[in-house]
């Protein structure tokens, strides 16, 4: 079939009502207008993230103004099918589209090209806030907001955009440790060694640490892929942590009563990054005699982290290509077929990341 032709089709699509519980499904949508960017694409797989899960639940999420369905798909791989000259872009290239835009006003952040760290919170999101997602057979995107995957990396490039929230928060990291002389942090500890979690983990080794993931998983593929990254895995409940004091937590569990146990954990001027995103509504007992005391004796820092600009992009492409592909894939541990993908919201035990296959590369 020639490609105008399969054009005037309709298109399937992963779909979603937001706010309405069990409203996944796969329908059929018009081809992409031209206004979501100049870019066409033909989408090969699609990450699927607690994000998502939240959206399918009802509790997360917001469609285009004036409608009521959103199509979801933030963790995108594709191949290019058009692309302007002068795009940087041509047929056959695999793209990865970045999630966020820029508020309309915009923030001094948004307009430096900095939409993760959004003032006002108009930003949008493909797939989460205001903006129709990745997840169809084709999807267009500007090509200021697409990245190009080296081939090298192939199937494996759906987990770019995971990686880049992880590269935002490694470079956030970094750049507050840097304000005391002579930082040299030696102990990471992660908290769920869940996709953010153990690309945390991949990306602490890089950086020479000393690293320590706590999750609850006592087997399965958790601990094996922590060990093969040289890592050491903790399983035993939070007595098994409370030993370390590390120079550096990433929790990303968003779990609170795990949060309430490692804040003021961090060795003198520590860094805790906070990657995960809760409900509302869930109360702990905190002594915030003593977690204040520890912050402000100890110069430590708490700090959320989200979403990823295009620099982020490109230090975790440099961080997944230096990483061992064979780990790296070990990281998917299931694949769903698009017509199957609302199976992909359901959480399996054993589950690290999923991915639905749209079509072959
Ligand atoms: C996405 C981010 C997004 C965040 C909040 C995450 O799942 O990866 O790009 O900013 O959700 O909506």
């Amino acid at each position: 079939m020639r490609g105008d032709e399969a054009r005037a089709e309709k298109l399937r699509a992963m779909t979603i009502t937001p706010g309405q519980a069990g409203s996944a499904r796969l329908e059929e949508v018009r081809e992409p207008p031209r206004s979501e960017g100049a870019v066409l694409v033909r989408t090969l797989a699609l990450g699927v993230c607690g994000t998502d899960r939240e959206i399918a639940a009802g509790h997360y999420g917001s469609a285009p103004a004036g409608e009521q369905r959103l199509i979801i798909g933030h963790e995108s791989l594709g191949t290019v099918e058009e692309a302007p000259d002068g795009s940087g872009f041509a047929h056959g290239d695999l793209l990865v589209g970045i999630v966020r835009r820029p508020d309309p006003v915009p923030c001094p952040a948004c307009a430096a090209g900095e939409w993760d760290m959004c003032r006002n919170g108009r930003y949008t999101e493909r797939g989460i806030k205001d903006r129709n997602g990745y997840g169809a057979e084709r999807f267009r995107v500007e090509p200021e907001f697409a990245v190009k995957i080296d081939p090298a990396l192939g199937a494996l490039g759906v987990l770019l955009e995971p990686a880049s929230i992880v590269a935002k928060a490694w470079e956030h990291i970094t750049r507050i440790g840097e304000r005391g002389a002579g930082w040299q942090p030696r102990t990471l500890l992660v908290t769920g060694a869940g996709p953010i979690g153990l690309l945390a983990a991949l990306m602490g080794k890089q950086r020479g640490l000393d690293v320590h993931v706590f999750d609850r998983a006592k087997n399965g593929v958790k601990p094996t892929l922590v060990r093969d990254l040289g890592a050491t895995y903790h399983a035993d409940g939070p007595e098994s942590i409370e030993h370390l004091t590390p120079d550096i937590i990433m929790e990303c569990t968003a779990a609170p009563a795990v949060i309430n146990f490692l804040l003021g954990r961090t060795a003198a001027t520590g860094i805790t990054c906070l990657t995960g995103v809760s409900n509302p509504g869930r109360t702990v007992a905190l002594d915030i005699g003593r977690l204040n005391r520890s912050l402000v004796l100890d110069n430590d820092v708490v700090f959320g982290s989200v979403n990823a600009n295009r620099r982020h992009y490109k230090s975790a492409a440099d961080a997944l290509a230096r990483a061992d592909r064979q780990w790296l894939g070990r990281l998917i541990t299931r694949r769903v077929p698009l017509e199957r993908w609302t199976e992909a919201l359901e959480a399996h035990p054993d589950d690290i990341k999923v991915v639905i296959d749209v079509a072959q590369a």
